[in-house]
């Protein structure tokens, strides 16, 4: 009996495209038109057929087709018009079948298409600017993560990479732009044709297109690329400050990855309407104007810093994300997260006046936060469908993403860290990769086991706590879960431990892999001068921290003589700034969650009077405020001595800074306002 074929339904439902049909090149040309905001297309897409089908599979949504438009070409030139064309719009598919089968080989598919100019921001579509006091529209594309399939048909998954030949037909008095650099741009009358170079093989979700007319400040890097910023007609001064950083990037990624940028420009490009802060298109960036510009006479200084990071976490993608790209979007927190910790990285480097590893501890707190909710969630999710992306990646993806990274490479070490980034740079270079891709070359770089260890932070959602008491000569250690609402959670992870007593040129790591371990202190740190006397209660010098500069995403409860060593250790100033933030963070925490008493806390924060650092200072008087508001709930008789408590603890520090600087003065009336 024969098969029956059951037709384009088939195709229905599907999480991902059949895969008897690959892409290897496309000639796409666009004509916007930005009165009527419609646009018209052409593609030819260069494909190998790896399996005999009557049947081409691809993406497409919200286009129009003309259906004598479309049609194949084999090797031989043997010309196959499809006799059924379906749009599944649900499915956000384009299914051609052929009377034929297509043989196995290589050939062409031809479509036209047309399709809106739309206001959605996303696909391709209009942004509005004033020039002269009129108000004008542009085009710009956002594809990210599945939404090319909006402007031109397509294998729209991140591992269908191709080449991109793009051809632009748009209004002489206006600039186009895509990801490569333009080749050829030919005027006829009000009308240009311009031309692109064609693209080294890339992923459809980074293909980019803006037509508008703009302004731009330009330079080069050491080793020749150009480097501009576009923005509107009379802003470039506020373009130039993002210019700068992007040169200085370029080169610092260069070193890092141990690879050379792989296009041989990069624009960046600020508009009016956009979704998101950024979007890493191939060679193409595109920004929300307040990520990009920095207006030196009217910006507030924390722009300079947002715009710093923005563009160095952009940057970043070109090597982690467009030059190596997930294989699916359920590596897509790997993506984030990884270009979130390294444009600190990059931004630390550049600006190291701004100690801003601080700042990056609101990104940690944030996922701490979030994750001791019952309600979070992994942040590696497996992913069937694009349309799950948006509602699975959150800021837990992000933050927590970017916090376990950091975690691995403090653990590895910068050196092993890096040099495995370049290897996996170079290994994976124009093609795709998984999580566990990157996680298997640090494994060899390292000889840790680095799969099984991130796998219990990327797979399971939350994180532990870790109880650590003194006891005889031996430090024991306990995880558990920590849970915001007290709960007991059955979560275990492979902790990456760092400690350092008595100083920060004393310092060890190294793996809880139990949920409970023991060691013996001189076993593990050696006899040495910082070991000397260490057991002996009370001995305030030889105080002991874990999760140095809070790299690693977990909490700590110290036991009372832990906890009262480390209060001797902050009122002496022998902690860095980011341990003295963690300390408080960890210890308010724990006090919310009903695993330590208040009296514990306050206790604690008294130690913080000659606290001088804004990020602490800041710290300690939000959690003033919350331990007010809840002494006012529980117990108003306590309040007065909460009241005598916070004036003192904070009198030092007022009288030092004076009512200057006016956020000082801000923040100090506002808590003092809202509580007294
Ligand atoms: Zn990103």
């Amino acid at each position: 009996m024969e098969k029956k074929n059951n037709g384009y339904e088939q195709f229905k439902g599907q999480s991902r495209l059949p895969i008897f049909t690959i892409p290897k090149r496309y000639d796409l040309k666009l004509k916007p038109n930005l009165i009527a905001c419609t646009f018209t297309g052409i593609v030819e897409i260069n494909l190998e057929i790896v399996s005999e089908t009557k049947f081409l599979v691809l993406n497409a949504s919200q286009l129009e087709f003309d259906h004598s438009s479309i049609y194949f070409t084999n090797s031989k030139s043997k010309e196959y018009r499809p006799s059924d064309v379906n749009l599944l719009e649900e499915d956000e598919i384009l299914v051609l079948g052929f009377d034929e089968n297509l043989t196995i080989g290589e050939g062409s598919l031809y479509i036209g298409f047309k399709g809106t100019l739309n206001d959605q921001m996303k696909g391709f579509y209009r942004s509005t600017y004033e020039h002269n006091g009129e108000k004008k529209n542009m085009a710009v594309t956002q594809f990210e993560p599945a939404d090319a399939r909006r402007c031109f048909p397509c294998w729209d998954e991140p591992a269908f990479k191709a080449t991109f030949k793009i051809t632009l037909e748009v209004p002489a008095d206006l600039m186009a732009l895509s990801n490569m650099p333009v080749i050829e741009d030919h005027s006829d009358g009000n009308l240009k044709t311009v031309s692109f170079q064609e693209s080294p093989i890339m992923s459809t979700y980074l293909v980019a297109v803006v037509v508008g007319l703009f302004d731009y400040v330009e330079d080069h890097t050491p080793d020749g690329i150009k480097v501009r910023v576009y923005c509107q007609v009379g802003k470039v001064n506020q373009g130039k400050f993002a210019l700068d950083v992007a040169v200085k990037t370029l080169g610092i990624y260069r070193e890092y990855f141990d690879t050379a940028y792989s296009l041989p420009k990069l624009d960046m490009v600020a508009i009016p309407d956009f979704a998101a802060g950024a979007m890493e298109n191939y060679g193409l960036v595109t920004y929300r104007e307040t990520a990009l510009l920095y207006d030196d006479q009217n910006s507030a200084a924390v722009n300079k810093q947002r715009v710093a990071v923005c563009v160095a976490h952009e940057l970043a993608h070109q090597w982690f994300g467009n030059l190596v790209t997930m294989e699916w979007w359920t590596h897509l927190w790997l993506n984030e997260g990884f270009a979130t910790w390294v444009s600190y990285l990059a931004a630390d480097s550049l600006f190291p006046e701004w100690n801003i590893w601080t700042q990056f501890l609101d990104e940690t707190t944030d996922g701490l936060t979030l994750d001791g909710l019952t309600e979070s969630h992994p942040i590696e999710v497996d992913i069937q469908h694009a349309s799950e992306i948006d509602e699975i990646f959150d800021a837990i993806s992000y933050e927590k993403g970017a916090s376990v990274i950091r975690m691995l490479q403090s653990f590895l070490g910068p050196e092993c860290f890096q040099r495995s980034l370049a290897s996996y740079i170079k290994l994976y270079a124009c093609s795709n990769a998984k999580t566990e891709d990157l996680w298997a070359v640090l494994e060899k770089e390292s000889g840790e086991p680095v799969s099984k260890l991130m796998n219990s932070w990327t797979k399971q959602q939350g994180y532990p706590v870790i109880s650590v008491n003194f006891r005889g000569n031996k430090l024991e250690f306990e995880q558990s879960q920590f849970m915001s609402s007290g709960a007991y959670g059955d979560g275990q992870w492979i902790v990456p431990i760092s400690l350092c007593c008595g100083s920060y040129d004393f310092r060890k790591n190294f793996l809880l892999q139990a949920k409970s371990d023991a060691v013996d202190v001189m076993e593990l740190l050696g006899a040495s001068n910082a070991t000397n006397n260490i057991v002996e209660k009370g001995n305030h010098q030889k105080w002991i921290k874990l999760n140095v500069d809070q790299a690693g995403f977990y909490r700590v409860k110290y036991d009372e003589e832990l906890a009262a060593r480390l209060r001797y250790a902050i009122e002496a100033d022998h902690l860095s700034a980011t341990d003295r933030f963690g300390i408080l963070d960890d210890s308010f925490a724990l006090s919310m969650a009903c695993k330590q008493s208040l009296s514990s806390l306050l206790s604690l924060m008294s130690a913080y009077k000659a606290e001088h650092e804004y990020t602490v200072l800041s710290n300690l008087i939000t959690v003033s405020m919350k331990v007010a508001k809840i002494a006012a709930d529980a117990s108003p008789d306590l309040l007065d001595f909460i009241k005598r408590f916070f004036i003192n603890l904070f009198q030092c520090s007022a009288e030092r800074l004076g009512w200057e600087p006016q956020k000082m003065r801000a923040i100090w009336m506002q808590c003092c306002e809202a509580r007294f």
